[in-house]
This record gives structure tokens, C-alpha cells and sequence, in this order.
């Protein structure tokens, strides 16, 4: 079967997986990236811009990162465990004891100490419902925020804060008052709810750009692809009928068979003709998705710290750090999502605070001093998985039979994080395959 060319628009990691999983079916494939190198949100300014955390869940990446004979770095033996530091020293584990699904689960949240008494036998009683697909679970789950629908069912305002929102963070990239119910279950029952290996964590000692992006590009290549770096697409042009080719910045038209658009929503909207916003409600509804922020900063502390950790914390200025050892230094990477007034901060002040929680949270590095630092800004970095969002995610298949939609935001059922993204690019790859199928 002689397979269509496709051009894909946006070298992030959606794009990147549908590049490699049409190129690896034999479509000939040219990825045009408007940036200086490939990664997209993954990267700013050469730096990393996401700590490398993966969960068992994590079913899409860790597939690539196989495809890509990477997946070796992403060592589950470990143990890490999400920790949340309590008041005075103490911190409460989430641990993943030895029993079969559900009981793990349910032995893990009774033996939970961050959460009292009366929340975690709550909890407890939510979460075997919620397994067992419990017809009393409210339908109106994606109309209402997690933090109203935990409320209602008697979760303590001290357990929303201490547990549950910096859970949300961390799994949904926002704030529990600003996420659908929906969403905050979908990835609980997904990460923490099913068989035991999906609630497993992984910190490796590499970042993304070596676990991914170098053998993506290394791949791709070998594989025949064309990658264009610098090169932003002006517009999408259409006929009639079908997508009939894309302007470029510099000047220039490119035409394929197949068009994948693996851009951010807002990125997508700028590339198309007012008359296809204004006819199609599928595209006019991308105008209507709202994003949330994300800071990181990593600190290279002269400390060794001898493993990787996970802290989820409350009432801090940032949610959730990772460290990792790196030889002997130790990097700490501090996260910072959603709403939140600290993106404006000059870099001396975020690092200031990022050191004293840093030090709160390991006595053992209260002496260390910071070799390097780097701090990601992005006001864009998520899309907000508010109450009424996951109606207005289009599907990969657009209107126009040659045209396929990529990245985090489309409508893959998970929050818009990396995952999201590589599965996106699978599903793109899927529907182009599917119709072409169609075709023969
Ligand atoms: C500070 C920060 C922290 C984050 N933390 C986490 C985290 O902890 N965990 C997690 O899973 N995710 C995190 N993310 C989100 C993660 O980076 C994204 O989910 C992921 O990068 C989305 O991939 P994508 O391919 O859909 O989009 P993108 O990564 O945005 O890629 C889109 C690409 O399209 C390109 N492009 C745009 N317009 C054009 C054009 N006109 N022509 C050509 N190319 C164009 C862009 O340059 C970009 O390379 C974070 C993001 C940021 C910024």
C-alpha cells in the first residue's frame, strides 16, 4: 500500500510520537518545529522544564520510551513513595503494601497518617465505591470542581488542604477548587485505584531531553524523516474540501497528503482562516479552552542525597519537589502550578524561598550550598481541566478528512500533561492509519 506523506506543524512531544509512529509505518514524514530544537513545553531555554517523574500509569510514555530503548532509566524497583510533610518533622507516606487490587489500595489509604481518622474512613469508604464503578456516584461529576464533590463527601477542609489539593497539583497540574471532580477521579482510579504497578514511581537520573528527544530525533531520522528546525508555519490553508497546504514565516508554501497540527490550542487558532473558526464548532470551540501556569526552578545542591524523593506539599509557595542524586552534587527541582501570583517574582526571591523549603523539607541539606540554578517560567503550561473543558476538546479527526489534530489538550481523557501528549500523538497516528484504511 503506498502510504500518504504527512507533514506534521510543532516538534513537542505529540508531535514528535505521531512523527515516529508514522514514519515507523512507512508514511513519509517532514516535522516543521518553529524553534531552535525540538521539545516544545518540554524545554525553555535549554533547560528542562518538567522534573522527570513517571507513573506506572503512565501506559503511552512508557511505551515510546520502549520504542526508543530508553525505558531501562525508568527503574520502578526503587521505591519511591509521594510524601507529605506534616507539621514538626513528621512525614505521612502513601505506601504501596503487598496485596492484591483493590486491597493494596485500600491497606495504603487506611494506613495513610496525613489524613485524620474520620477522613481516611471517608475515604476509604469513597474510594471501594468509586472502584466498583458505584452507580451513587453523582453524574454530574465533570459540571462540578474536585474540591465541591470531595466536600460533599465529607472530606475536611484539612484534608482537602494537606492531602487532596497538592495531590491535584501534582496529578492534574491545578488547584482543587479549579479541576472537575471528573478529572481528579479519572486519574486517581487510573494511578491509584487499578492494579498495583500502576501507582508505582519512577525518578530517574535522566531528563527528558536524554530519555526522549535525542533518541526521537535519532529515530526519526533514521527512519527517513525530515525535520526542519526555525521553521513556523504562518497558515493553514484550506479549499474546499481538504487542507492544501501551509504557509511559512519565511516565505513559501508546503504541501503534503496528511496535515497534523501538534500545536497548543492558541497556537492552532492563529494558524487558521477566520472562515473555518467561524463555520466549524469544532475549531471555534478551541477559543473557549483557558490554560494554567507553571514555574519550575532546580537547585544543584553540593549535598549528595542518597535517593530519589517525592514531596507533596501544603501551604508552601511551591506544590511538589523531586530530588535526585546526580553523581554527588544533589538537583532538587521545585514546582510551582496553577493560580498563583509568583510568575512575576525576580529570580532572587523564588530562589530565596525555594532554598528555605527546600531545607525545611531535608534537614540533611540545611548546610548545603547551591552550585546552579535555573528557573522556567510558563503562563501557558497547562490546560485547565476546569468543570465543563473535557466537552470542548476536539477529537484527533477534524473536520476536514486531511487534517489530524495532536497535542496534550486534544481529547484523550487525561489532564494535559506529558502523558496526555504522547498519547495524543498515538491516537493522531491511529486515526490517520484508520482512514487510510477507509480509502483502500
Ligand atoms: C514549566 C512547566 C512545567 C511543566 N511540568 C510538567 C510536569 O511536571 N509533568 C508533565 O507531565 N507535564 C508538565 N508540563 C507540561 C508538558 O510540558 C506538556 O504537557 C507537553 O510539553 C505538551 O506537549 P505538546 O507536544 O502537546 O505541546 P508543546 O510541548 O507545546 O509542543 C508544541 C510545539 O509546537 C511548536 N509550534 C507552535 N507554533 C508553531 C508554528 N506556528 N509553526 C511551527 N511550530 C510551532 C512549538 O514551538 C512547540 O515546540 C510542564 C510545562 C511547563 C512549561
Amino acid at each position: 500500500m503506498i502510504r500518504p506523506s504527512v507533514l506534521i506543524i510543532g516538534g513537542g512531544p505529540a508531535g514528535l510520537t505521531a512523527a515516529l509512529r508514522l514514519s515507523a509505518r512507512g508514511n513519509a514524514v517532514t516535522l516543521l518545529e518553529q524553534g531552535g530544537e525540538l521539545g516544545g513545553r518540554l524545554i525553555r531555554s535549554g533547560t528542562d522544564a518538567i522534573p522527570p517523574v513517571f507513573l506506572g500509569s503512565h501506559r503511552a510514555s512508557l511505551s515510546l520510551l520502549k520504542t526508543l530503548g530508553t525505558a531501562g532509566h525508568v527503574r520502578f524497583s526503587g521505591g519511591v513513595n509521594l510524601e507529605f510533610p506534616l507539621s514538626g518533622d513528621r512525614t505521612a507516606r502513601l505506601r504501596r503494601p503487598w496485596a492484591p487490587a483493590p486491597v493494596h489500595a485500600l491497606l495504603s489509604l487506611a494506613m495513610f497518617r496525613a489524613l485524620p481518622f474520620q477522613d481516611r474512613w471517608r475515604a476509604l469508604m469513597l474510594l471501594e465505591r468509586t472502584w466498583e464503578g458505584d452507580p451513587g456516584l453523582p453524574p454530574d461529576l465533570e459540571s462540578r470542581t474536585a474540591n465541591e464533590w470531595l466536600a460533599d463527601r465529607g472530606q475536611s477542609a484539612a484534608a482537602r488542604a494537606l492531602v487532596w489539593s497538592p495531590l491535584a497539583r501534582f496529578l492534574l497540574g491545578d488547584d482543587l477548587t479549579v479541576v472537575s471532580a471528573a478529572m481528579l477521579i479519572t486519574m486517581l482510579a487510573r494511578s491509584f485505584l487499578s492494579a498495583r504497578r500502576n501507582s508505582r514511581i519512577a525518578i530517574p537520573t535522566h531528563g527528558m531531553r536524554h530519555l526522549l528527544l535525542e533518541p526521537a530525533r535519532t529515530q526519526l531520522l533514521r527512519s527517513g524523516a525530515t525535520i526542519r528546525l526555525s521553521t513556523a508555519v504562518s497558515q493553514i490553508r484550506f479549499d474546499a474540501q481538504r487542507v492544501s497546504g501551509v504557509d511559512l514565516q519565511t516565505g513559501g508554501t508546503l504541501a503534503a497528503e496528511c496535515y497534523v497540527a501538534a500545536l497548543p490550542h492558541r497556537s492552532l487558532s492563529r494558524l487558521l482562516p477566520e472562515k473555518a473558526l467561524a463555520h466549524y464548532s469544532y475549531f471555534q470551540q478551541l477559543t473557549s479552552l483557558t490554560d494554567s501556569p507553571a514555574l519550575t526552578v532546580h537547585l544543584w545542591l553540593d549535598r549528595p542525597l542518597p535517593a530519589p524523593r517525592l514531596l507533596l506539599l501544603s501551604g508552601k509557595t511551591y506544590h511538589w519537589m523531586v530530588s535526585r542524586p546526580e553523581g554527588g552534587p544533589t538537583l532538587v527541582s521545585l514546582v510551582a502550578t496553577g493560580k498563583m501570583d509568583i510568575l512575576d517574582r525576580p529570580d532572587r526571591e523564588l530562589l530565596q524561598v525555594a532554598l528555605h523549603e527546600v531545607r525545611a523539607a531535608f534537614p540533611t541539606l540545611s548546610n548545603a550550598r547551591m552550585q546552579e540554578y535555573r528557573i522556567v517560567r510558563e503562563p501557558h503550561a497547562f490546560l485547565s481541566v476546569r468543570p465543563g473543558t473535557a466537552a470542548l476538546r476536539p477529537l484527533h479527526r477534524s473536520p476536514f478528512p486531511n487534517l489530524f489534530l495532536a497535542g496534550d489538550w486534544t481529547d484523550t481523557g487525561l489532564p494535559a500533561t506529558l502523558e496526555s501528549a504522547i498519547l495524543s500523538g498515538d491516537l493522531c497516528a491511529e486515526a490517520i492509519h484508520t482512514k487510510m484504511e477507509e480509502h483502500r
